[in-house]
Formats: C-alpha cells, sequence, structure tokens
C-alpha cells in the first residue's frame, strides 16, 4: 500500500514553479489536440489567433475565450443530443452523463471513453486519500446511481484504492441508515444536506450514529461542505469528520477536495487543470483572497476538450501554505461560496444563501429550512425564513425573535419573517437542495422567479 499521506506523492508537493511548467506543458498539448480533433472549440481558438506554439506561458492562456455554459447548451440544442463538442466519434464512448439539471435549466449530456473514467476515478483518489480513506474502510454511498455523474467516479475511487464500497442507491434514508449500521461503513458520502437528513432519520429510528463505526464524512454536491456552521452540525450528529469535494460535470470529475487537516476549504488539483480566478463583470483576473468566478481548463477530458470554462461559482483563492499538510496545491478558502446568480436583491439589500444557512444551522433541533421571496400588494418585496423544528419546546418564540434579529444584523437591518412551519411540510432533499423560493412579481423585465 502506498504509505504516503499523499495520492501522488510527487505531483502533489511539487514547488511552484514545476508545477506551473507542468501545466504549461498540459496546456499546450490540450490546444493541440483541440485544434486537431474538436472544430467547435477549435474555431474559437483560432479566431483568437491562438497555437499550441504561441503558448509561451500560462499567461497565455488569457487568451483563448471564455466557454459559457450558454454557449454549449445551444450547439447541443442545435445538434443534439451532444451538440459539436465531442473530440471523439460517440460510439466509442462508454457512458453518458448529464449535469444534474437542478439550476432551473435543461441538463448537459456528456460523453466519456475508459480513459476518461480511468481519470475521473483517479481524481476522486486524490480526495479520498487526504481525506484518510485507506483499505479495509468501508465506504457507504448514499447516492442515487442514475444519469447525473455525482458521485459514480467516487465509487470507482474506493474500489481502485482497495476499499469495500457499499452502493446505497435506490434506497429510503432509513434503510441506508440501518445499513450504514449494519455493516459497520466506516465512511459515508453524501450530499451535506443529506448527510444532517440521516442524521435526523437515525434519530427517529434509534439509531445512534455517534456510536457508529463512521469515522469520516465525504461531502459534494453542495457548497454546504464548507460552510463552518453546517459542516461543525454534521460532524457532530455523525460524531465523524467531515471533508467537503466539489466536482463539475461540464469539466469532467472532481477538481478539489479537502484534506484531513481540514484548512477551511479545499485543495485545488492543480496537476489536472487550472483554475483562475475572474472578476465575473470585467472578465480580468482577480488576486488571492478575493472573491471572484472560477474558470476552469481541464485536462484529462478525452471526449470534451474543455478550456476555460466559466463555472458561474463564487470562490476566493488562497496560498497552499494556508494548510500545513504539506501539498503544494492552493486552496479555495470556504470552498464554493456560492454561484455568481445566487444573490438576491431585496429592498437594496443583497441577500445571500450561503450568509442565511451559516445563521440558520445554529439553531438548536432545526430540522428544515427554507427561504421564500415573495411580493406583497403588488409593490413590496419580503423575505421570509421558514423553519422545521424536531420538538418547538416552550421558547419557540424566543427561538424565532433571536433569529430574525441575528438575520436583520447581517443584512443591513433588512426584516426578515420568521416562522415555524408544520413537521414535514418543507422539501427535503438528497441532492442539491434548494431552499430559496423567489415568487415574487416581475417587475420591469428585472425580477426573476428562478428556484435555486
Ligand atoms: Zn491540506
Amino acid at each position: 500500500m502506498n504509505p504516503s499521506p499523499y495520492w501522488n506523492p510527487r505531483t502533489e508537493t511539487l514547488e511552484r514553479p514545476a508545477l506551473e511548467a507542468l501545466q504549461l506543458r498540459k496546456l499546450r498539448d490540450l490546444v493541440e489536440w483541440t485544434l486537431a480533433r474538436a472544430p467547435w472549440q477549435a474555431q474559437r481558438i483560432r479566431a483568437a489567433g491562438v497555437t499550441a506554439e504561441s503558448i509561451r506561458s500560462l499567461d497565455d492562456l488569457r487568451r483563448i475565450p471564455f466557454l459559457e455554459r450558454g454557449d454549449w447548451m445551444q450547439t447541443q440544442i442545435d445538434d443534439p443530443p451532444f451538440g459539436a463538442v465531442l473530440a471523439v466519434e460517440p460510439e466509442l464512448a462508454m457512458r453518458y452523463h448529464t449535469t444534474s439539471g437542478t439550476s432551473g435549466s435543461r441538463p448537459l449530456a456528456v460523453l466519456d471513453g475508459p480513459k476518461d473514467w480511468e481519470w475521473i476515478a483517479e481524481m476522486w483518489c486524490y480526495g479520498f486519500w487526504a481525506a484518510g480513506v485507506r483499505p479495509p474502510d468501508s465506504v457507504f454511498f448514499a447516492f442515487g446511481y442514475g444519469t447525473f455523474v455525482g458521485f459514480w467516479g467516487a465509487h470507482y475511487a474506493c474500489e481502485k484504492i482497495g476499499c469495500r464500497v457499499l452502493p446505497g442507491g435506490n434506497m429510503t434514508t432509513e434503510a441506508r441508515v440501518r445499513m450504514i449500521a449494519d455493516t459497520g461503513a466506516t465512511v459515508v458520502c453524501s450530499t451535506p444536506t443529506y448527510a444532517l437528513r440521516m442524521a435526523q432519520e437515525a434519530d427517529a429510528v434509534g439509531i445512534d450514529l455517534r456510536g457508529s463505526a463512521v469515522r469520516c464524512l465525504v461531502l459534494s454536491g453542495e457548497p454546504a461542505g464548507s460552510i463552518p456552521a453546517t459542516k461543525a452540525l454534521i460532524e457532530e450528529r455523525w460524531g465523524a469528520i467531515a471533508v467537503d469535494t466539489a466536482g463539475m460535470t461540464e469539466v469532467g470529475t472532481l477538481v478539489m477536495y479537502e484534506c484531513s487537516h481540514q484548512p477551511g476549504g479545499p485543495h485545488i488539483i492543480e496537476d489536472h487543470c487550472v483554475e483562475e480566478v475572474i472578476d465575473p463583470e470585467s472578465g480580468q483576473p482577480v488576486g488571492y483572497g478575493e472573491q471572484g468566478e472560477r474558470v476552469v481548463t481541464s485536462f484529462g477530458r478525452g471526449f470534451i476538450p474543455v478550456l476555460r470554462y466559466r463555472t458561474r461559482d463564487l470562490v476566493c483563492r488562497v496560498e497552499a501554505s494556508r494548510c500545513s499538510c504539506g501539498r503544494t496545491f492552493d486552496i479555495y478558502d470556504g470552498g464554493i461560496r456560492g454561484r455568481v446568480d445566487d444573490m438576491k436583491v431585496v429592498r437594496g439589500t443583497n441577500v445571500y444563501p450561503r450568509a442565511i444557512e451559516e445563521i440558520v444551522r445554529g439553531v438548536e433541533g432545526l430540522e428544515e429550512f427554507q427561504v421564500r421571496l415573495f411580493t406583497v400588494d403588488g409593490i413590496r418585496d419580503e423575505i421570509e425564513l421558514l423553519i422545521e423544528l424536531d420538538d418547538p419546546g416552550d421558547d419557540v418564540d424566543a427561538t424565532l425573535r433571536e433569529l430574525g434579529r441575528r438575520l436583520a444584523e447581517a443584512h443591513e437591518g433588512l426584516r426578515f419573517g420568521v416562522r415555524v412551519a408544520e413537521p414535514g411540510s418543507l422539501p427535503r432533499f438528497e441532492l442539491k437542495a434548494k431552499r430559496l423560493v423567489d415568487e415574487r412579481e416581475v417587475w420591469g423585465g428585472k425580477g426573476e422567479r428562478k428556484a435555486m
């Protein structure tokens, strides 16, 4: 067995100049291959006057135009089912997958071949190894194995590492919790929301997760894995450490993972991608410590070249030295902090779902919550927080008042209505929770109704 704390001891500890030289070599290869094999992507690169030879430093990456989701979707609509993005004949593909389709828009469909899947699993190995997962760990997946790519790669990674895999697809929450306890699973993979949902279910059916064999949760699929209050709650309810990971169907696989040192955010897998952080308005790069949108160039994907994909994810990059683990891969402090289009403006105040979650998770006995935006008298925007409590108790009014006070304090005095919802009345989520519902009437074409 690999005795190193690193899955890839060579690349995970490369000094920055060597790491950047490696990225530069891979970037040149990617551009060359894209120009040769992927006409749709190639015409953008060519139009910008970029050739493989003209890439002399990583800064030259910025000469390549961004790849926008809208353009990708348009080619998929024009030329279904995949659009003109494939660099390899579809007959050679091994599997079909899609994005989760939870952003309110039509999912993107992708194809990958055997080599891609080898790479996808390898990237997840970085993450599991860094979390401290080793044989003979047995890893439970609370995941509905379907077209959404989700934890598929993580499943293969655990097999590759030599763990026992427990595929918990197509099961009720109760059945999953019982299986975790009965099989002595030591690692559990799920979304942050669903990790809390399983903890509630365990309480309801009298299973003691804190006393179970589970010692690590590998979270993915939602930003909450790096929201301190949510993560602390998950760790407390499970009696295990929780690490955050994030990937993306569009870029192929996992691209960041948190190590067991838990530096407050995940490391970027920098030997397999280049992550840029830009100002979403101007498109210009922002520096370390500044929040911006992440843009990904992915080196491992064999079917679909992805250069400078605009993710719409908000991140804040900090140097690798933030972490004590010895990796030289930079870190996204606070993980994915939200989406560029997450922010809502309510009566002139900016409202971010993440900031609300950070406060709401501090409420004792919270089962689920929802934030609702609506219009009163056809003109006034209101924001309301609905909370479900497992045992409202006598001092529920005091809880609501305190919550209202803390929310207002964090939002320039904006008044939130805070109400208790009937038990079981709020939606439950297994995948990508959508807890903000915007039902405001549209004025002047500026409003939007899309749930997130
Ligand atoms: Zn680390």
